[in-house]
């Protein structure tokens, strides 16, 4: 059953398309459409669009900078959100002695904010250079890499509820692990991020350097969602295994089903080509779950989330 718009959305500050194409709105810009787009104008326009929809058990979904979402072909049901007008862009800095505390907007991208912040000559967020999509993403996804992740950098988190209600996590309310914090579910309306003052040169030159880091692994200007698959735990050394390397050791770099393949650059990544299908790369991510299983007995746990009409959000 399609969502209707009529009651739903009515009186509130929001922008709303219908059948949206949000598919190629992703990195992959692959997959299909949204019964609705909705954009939100003010936070309360925003938490009043989420309590409606668990009033009418309308799924409703958050979609960031689309760098970790793969939408099936034949698209999702209810709502999908949206932080890209001004109130969830905004950047705000509060200096203390060498202490900054950024508030930094849920829909803010992070490429920009990391120049942003380099310019300004603030540090504690350098490792997150490279790494596509919003803060709201990033803290959802707990995104990171070699250097550390979102979680080290937050002094806390504002966030809608799935009620509606709207809360703040300081940083020893939540835990964060690789890839996954214990926040509970919902909208992330912006964030407070702690960074020291310093050098505009120094803070430029480590952006560098882990750009140029990742850049030299990753296969950055295909069509990707990064990491297919979480690195999984070793329970004899409690140290993560790379998914990539396992993958490779499979015998599967450039492994292809239709218009999608598993990068022969990075085994982790699976890229596609014009034309490629979202049920391609999610049957490339079966073949290479299962083949991988079969050949060294570890089940890969995907990192990409996969949007579809069959789930329930
Ligand atoms: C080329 C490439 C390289 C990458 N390299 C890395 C890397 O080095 N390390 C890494 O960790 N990841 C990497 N990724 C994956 C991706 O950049 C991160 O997962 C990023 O945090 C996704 O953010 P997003 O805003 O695009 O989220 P989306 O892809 O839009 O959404 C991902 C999930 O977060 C949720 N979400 C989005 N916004 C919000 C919000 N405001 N509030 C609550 N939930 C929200 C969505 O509902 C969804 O469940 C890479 C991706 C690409 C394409």
């Amino acid at each position: 059953m399609k969502a209707s718009r009529s009651n739903l959305l009515s009186g509130l500050d929001v922008e709303c398309i219908p059948d949206a194409p949000i598919g190629p709105m992703t990195w992959y810009g692959i997959g299909g459409r949204a019964d609705m787009l909705v954009s939100p104008r003010t936070m309360e326009a925003a938490a009043e669009v989420v309590r409606r929809c668990r009033q009418e058990r309308m799924p409703v979904r958050i979609l960031g900078g689309g760098a970790n979402l793969l939408v099936d072909d034949e698209g999702v049901d209810g709502v999908v959100l949206r932080l890209d007008q001004a109130c969830f862009r905004q950047e705000a800095f509060n200096r203390s002695g060498s202490v900054t505390a950024a508030r930094i907007g849920g829909g803010v991208d992070l490429f920009s904010l990391v120049t942003a912040l380099a310019r300004r000559g603030l540090s504690g967020f350098e490792h997150m250079a490279g790494i596509p999509g919003t803060v709201g993403g990033a803290v959802n996804m707990n995104a990171g890499g070699t250097g550390g992740d979102m979680g080290q950098a937050l002094e806390s988190v504002d966030m809608v509820l799935l009620d509606g209600s709207t809360r703040t996590f300081g940083v020893d309310d939540f835990d964060y692990d690789y890839r996954s914090t214990s926040l509970p579910r919902g909208l992330v309306t912006s964030v407070v991020l702690s960074l020291e003052e310093d050098d505009p040169i120094e803070v430029r030159d480590r952006v560098k350097t882990f750009f140029a880091a990742k850049k030299a692994a990753q296969p950055m200007a295909d069509h990707s969602a990064g990491c297919a698959f979480k690195n999984p735990l070793d329970p004899q050394t409690a140290s993560r295994i790379s998914a990539g390397k396992l993958i490779d050791e499979a015998g599967l770099k450039g492994l292809s089903v239709g218009g999608a393949s598993i990068s022969t650059r990075h085994a982790n990544f699976i890229v596609v080509q014009p034309g490629a299908s979202s049920r391609d790369v999610q049957s490339l991510m079966h073949s290479a779950r299962e083949r991988v299983a079969d050949h060294c007995g570890v089940e890969l746990q995907r990192e990409v989330v996969v949007w579809s009409r069959r789930d329930k959000p």
